[in-house]
């Protein structure tokens, strides 16, 4: 088994900015993301109230990942499915099962998935929740994008101004555009392909229609990323991670950063104090 003394899930400025500081302890440190490091930074186009910074949401990530010596802290990308805590804490995920004195969790807000779908399997395949990082895979593709809300709507439009053709569920009636092919009352029922998506069947007035695609963009909102806790009963009604003043938890050890825990402001600077102020203590 793999033993750490501090564990962080989650590469988001709060995972990241704890990373820093714990890089220059002597403490052994794994840092998990699931997918690419940057959070949710990576979907803003400007970031233009952080201190110091005044950038796309990338560039300020990838300024924040190029500070972690990655010769000092262990980073693995794989996806935490369960956390549990007996004498130590035990941290499984999809490939692996890591053992920890203190646990970290900065794993933000996820997208929240549509029912009854195969969603998952295409993820990063086809299926993308960012038309910012991804625009440049649908220049001139026929795509699909799922709008359950305005703000969305905004980039499925930027994303029009590159694709082809984009046929877009929505329940907004008017929107309209000449390469854009709205779709109200419409339910996706399943993403196809062997290993890239290639097409995606959805349901509209009781049929079956299947829309030859290469990409599709969901946007179905937010949920706090804590399912893989729910056994240790630390969330609220709204799943945000309870804490105390100093982010810990119920469960001793285990502390919660960022946008995941319940404290109400949800920005850059506030993630990036909390991984400061939590690793400031850990390391004492
Ligand atoms: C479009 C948009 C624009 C924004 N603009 C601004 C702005 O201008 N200024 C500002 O201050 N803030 C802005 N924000 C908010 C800001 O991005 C967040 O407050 C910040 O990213 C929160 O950081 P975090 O590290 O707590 O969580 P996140 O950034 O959400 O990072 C969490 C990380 O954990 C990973 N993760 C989740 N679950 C697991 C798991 N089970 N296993 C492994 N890894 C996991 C995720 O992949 C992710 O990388 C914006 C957000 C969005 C979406």
């Amino acid at each position: 088994m793999n033993r750490y003394d501090c564990i962080v899930i989650g590469a988001g400025p709060a995972g990241i900015s704890a990373c820093i500081y714990l890089q220059r302890s002597k403490l052994k440190v794994l840092l998990i993301e699931k997918s690419t490091p940057g959070g949710r930074m990576l979907q803003a186009s400007k970031i233009d109230n952080y201190a110091g910074l005044n950038d796309s949401g990338i560039n300020i990530a990838a300024k924040m990942f190029e500070m972690l010596d990655l010769t000092k802290i262990d980073f693995v990308i794989e996806t935490v499915t369960k956390v549990t805590k007996e004498k130590d804490i035990k941290v499984v995920t999809n490939q692996n099962e890591y053992v920890c004195s203190k646990l970290i969790i900065a794993t933000g807000f996820v997208n929240k998935t549509l029912p009854n779908t195969n969603e998952l399997d295409f993820v990063g395949r086809g299926i993308s929740y960012c038309a910012l990082c991804d625009a440049p895979l649908v220049k001139n593709k026929k795509i699909l994008a799922y709008a359950n809300s305005k703000k969305s709507l905004d980039e499925i439009l930027y994303l029009s101004t590159l694709a082809d053709k984009v046929y877009l569920i929505t329940k907004d009636k008017t929107i309209s555009k000449d390469n854009i092919e709205v779709l109200n009352d419409t339910t996706i029922k399943r993403f196809n392909g062997t290993f890239k998506l290639n097409s995606v069947t959805v349901i509209k007035d009781d049929k079956e229609i299947d829309l030859e695609v290469s990409m599709a963009f969901i946007y179905n909102g937010y949920i706090p990323g804590t399912n893989f806790v729910k056994d240790l009963n630390l969330t609220n009604s709204f799943g945000l991670i309870e804490i105390d003043g100093k982010y810990e938890t119920k469960v001793k050890n285990i502390y919660a950063i960022g946008d995941v825990n319940n404290r109400n402001v949800k920005q850059v600077a506030t993630a990036v104090g909390d991984g400061a102020y939590v690793s400031s203590i850990i390391i004492k």
